[in-house]
């Protein structure tokens, strides 16, 4: 428990240049001072400096680069041609774009047209927001596939773009945000062929200071504004870690957090406490309804679940029983997070740590009305993280939030940017003040393949189609799997050519979306996986082998008699066969399949310990492979505390004795072609992520190994073999020489 205590009020008064009639019309909706990080936020945006607003949810964000931009337009608007000056605000989502297109409305200020693109939007209306729009609310896609490609049809407002605004930037990490950090160096590229240099101010939810982050993504330096001059009331924190289930005899899984987190709502709301309360998975947030409807009895209409995909009239209203009060009980996903203007309630339930601390904290930030208190609970799944930082509080309260990397560098993702920068404009050597060091070399390759030219004036795109077609912003530029319904032959979704083998292989219970399909057929020469609806009341789960070549080391540190580097290194993997299991988990059969190996080039980081030293720490020597499979698996679950990955986005390979460094090494990479980011910054981080794999490991109260400290639910060798008391005895042993991190 740790309670934060309230938060006073800082008010600024307004800058005397927002263009009165701006100043008007926002006063108009009752807003009579500003919040002094408003005010910090756009003075600095109206000087023209890049700047990141990292301020807490609710804290007025909005109004801090509306004021600049909305200033600019304003007096824009008295210019010969209507419009001096233009802007553009990117979302991740079409909701956000659409809630902040509503506000611009409702502040009615005289003569500013915004309009929002998307890839729906008609013709004819494209046309008019080209010729007409002062601010175009959009999305990265549409920059990349259509404003980009068609710069010169949009000269007119490219010539005087003054502001780009990146909303919820701190989406924009691993590969999805190399590919939007590359977009926005070709805005910036493309904005200077037109003389204008628009002015980047970015939002970002987490409340700590990723200056490294946002300058990554922009390609600049950024200042960052993080002091919160809103007030807010008292906030109590709880992590609560729930006993083993009944059903278990053997005492060694927990109760879930899902039906934990329904008591606790169900417990809550019957104390009046309006709850909030966040589940990981959209059944789980059905469950957690369900489960407190039922407790609730004849109040149970009071508690909602929220289901993603409404419709904008569906969304209000839900804001408005909350706001109203008639609603008592919501649960989420945390796709909420960007979907819905939710904020001020009584509590926060989260049934399952949420991933990364800037998660936790913008979810807790929905805690919380004015100066009132507000409680905020953590309820700890099955998963390493889970356990350690229920552990280990201090690593929510006391530190940073991770940082969310991205790799604008990769290769493999700088590549096509280029190819599309080429197509917009010829590319020069100078340009590599947007693209890098590496871009020559990258651009001669890509001339050797045909596709680009190289003339005197630079390189030119060489084919017919267009490049941005090529390449799909969410992949990592390779393959993807289609997922096909049989009956219908509707396509549900894609899967990343990475993932396909393990996750819609023949024979696989895929989820799509919540709802169970059947694989029924692979079929990797169409691309396409072909499914049924329908659950056959069983899981199933791939089993592969696995092994790497360390193809270059690029840094490493030695800590007494151990290693580690970060490099590139060729993962060899090939899927082998499928189990089928119970939801007890008991095994129905294991079914071979025949696919082909595959072969990843990426970025990972690793560690080497000769077999001497790691069996003088009093390990058996028939325990090894298991201590270092165990301490690879809880490496990848806590990964997300330094870098804000997903387990899903990493792997990892232990080995005894392998081939190239001669002992035994354990590895653990990005899944993506070139690396993300994410084992790069692990390595900068490395004793604080290896020192907190070992506490959760050691904390976790099982005896051999769970899904809290050391099983992985995506292990291709069925979590075999495991040693969870080798694993710390290898831990200790490593961090014992290990120097204090450069960066935390
Ligand atoms: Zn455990
Ligand atoms: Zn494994």
């Amino acid at each position: 428990m740790r309670t934060d205590p309230d938060r006073p009020a800082s008010s600024a008064p307004w800058p005397t240049w927002v263009h009165a009639p701006v100043r008007a019309a926002i006063e108009g909706t009752g807003v009579r001072e500003l919040w002094t990080h408003q005010r910090h936020v756009a003075d600095l945006a109206h000087e023209g400096v890049d700047v990141g607003i990292c301020t807490g949810t609710a804290s007025g964000k909005s109004l801090a680069y509306l004021l600049p931009v909305l200033s600019a337009l304003s007096e824009g608007v008295s210019a010969p041609t209507g419009r001096g000056a233009t802007a553009i605000y990117l979302a991740p989502t079409k909701a956000l774009g659409a809630d902040q297109e509503a506000r611009i409305a409702s502040y009615a200020i005289p003569g500013i047209r915004a309009a929002t693109l998307d890839g729906d939007t008609p013709t004819d209306e494209r046309r008019w927001i080209r010729e007409h729009a002062h601010l175009v609310l959009t999305n990265p896609d549409l920059l990349h596939h259509t404003l980009l490609p068609q710069h010169e049809r949009w000269a007119s407002f490219l010539r005087r773009l003054r502001y780009v605004v990146v909303d919820e930037s701190h989406v924009y990490k691993g590969v999805f945000g190399a590919h939007v950090a590359l977009i926005l160096r070709r805005l910036q590229r493309i904005a200077a062929r037109y003389s204008a240099s628009p002015t980047f101010v970015l939002a970002s939810a987490t409340s700590a200071a990723p200056s490294e982050q946002l300058g990554r993504l922009v390609g600049r330096p950024v200042q960052v504004v993080d002091e919160d001059g809103s007030p807010h009331g008292a906030t109590t924190y709880a992590l609560w870690e729930p006993g083993s289930a009944p059903s278990d005899p053997t005492g060694e899984s927990r109760r879930s957090a899902v039906a934990e987190s329904a008591d606790l709502m169900t417990a809550l709301v019957r104390r009046g406490v309006q709850t909030l309360t966040f589940a990981r998975s959209r059944v789980g947030v059905e469950v957690v309804a369900e489960m407190t409807r039922a407790a609730l009895g004849s109040d149970g209409s009071t508690v909602a679940a929220y289901r993603g995909g409404y419709l904008p009239e569906e969304r209000r209203e839900l804001e408005a029983a909350l706001r109203s009060g008639a609603l008592r009980g919501l649960a989420a996903t945390n796709a909420l997070e960007l979907g819905i203007d939710i904020s001020g309630l009584d509590a926060v339930v989260m049934a399952g740590w949420p991933g990364t601390v800037a998660s936790f904290r913008q979810q807790a930030g929905r805690a919380g009305r004015g100066a009132a208190p507000s409680l905020v609970v953590m309820v700890a799944a099955d998963d390493p993280l889970d356990t350690f930082v229920t552990h280990h509080p201090a690593a929510i309260f006391d530190r940073p939030v991770e940082q969310a990397v991205c790799d604008p560098a990769n290769p493999y993702v700088l590549a096509p940017h280029l190819a599309a920068a080429a197509a917009e404009l010829p590319v020069t050597v100078a340009d590599s003040a947007y693209f890098g060091d590496d871009m020559v070399g990258l651009l001669a390759a890509l001339v050797a393949r045909g596709v680009l030219r190289r003339r005197p004036r630079g390189w030119f795109w060489a084919r017919e189609d267009r490049p941005a077609d090529h390449f799909s912003l969410r992949g990592s530029g390779e393959d993807v799997v289609r997922i096909v319904e049989t009956r219908t032959a509707r396509v549900l979704g894609t899967v990343d050519g990475a993932r396909s083998h393990t996750t819609v292989h023949t024979g696989a219970v895929y989820t799509h979306q919540g709802a169970p399909f059947v694989v029924t057929a692979l079929d990797l020469d169409d691309g396409s996986a072909h499914v049924v609806p329908g659950d056959p009341g069983w899981s199933t789960m791939a089993r592969s082998v696995s092994s790497f070549d360390i193809v270059s080391s690029h840094r490493h540190e030695v800590w007494g008699d151990c290693e580690l580097h970060f490099g590139t290194i060729r993962v060899r993997s090939q899927v082998t066969s499928f189990l089928r299991r119970l939801p007890s988990g008991e095994v129905l059969g294991e079914h071979p399949l025949d696919l082909p190996e595959r072969e990843l080039v990426t970025r990972g980081v690793w560690w080497t310990m000769p077999e001497s030293v790691a069996l003088a720490t009093g390990l058996d020597p028939a325990d090894l492979p298991g201590a270092l499979h165990a301490a690879e698996h809880a490496s990848i679950g806590m990964l997300p505390l330094v870098a804000q990955s997903d387990r899903w986005d990493i792997g990892g390979v232990s080995t005894a004795l392998h081939p190239d460094t001669g002992v035994p090494t354990v590895v653990v990479y990005d899944g993506h072609p070139g690396g993300a980011g994410f084992t790069e910054r692990a390595y900068a981080a490395a004793r604080t992520w290896l020192a907190a794999t070992r506490s959760a490991i050691a904390d976790c109260s099982c005896a051999h190994g769970c899904p809290s400290c050391v099983q992985s639910p995506k292990c291709g060798n069925g979590n075999e073999p495991l040693d969870k008391p080798g694993a710390v005895l290898l831990l200790d042993r490593l961090l014992r020489d290990a120097p204090v991190d450069g960066e935390g």
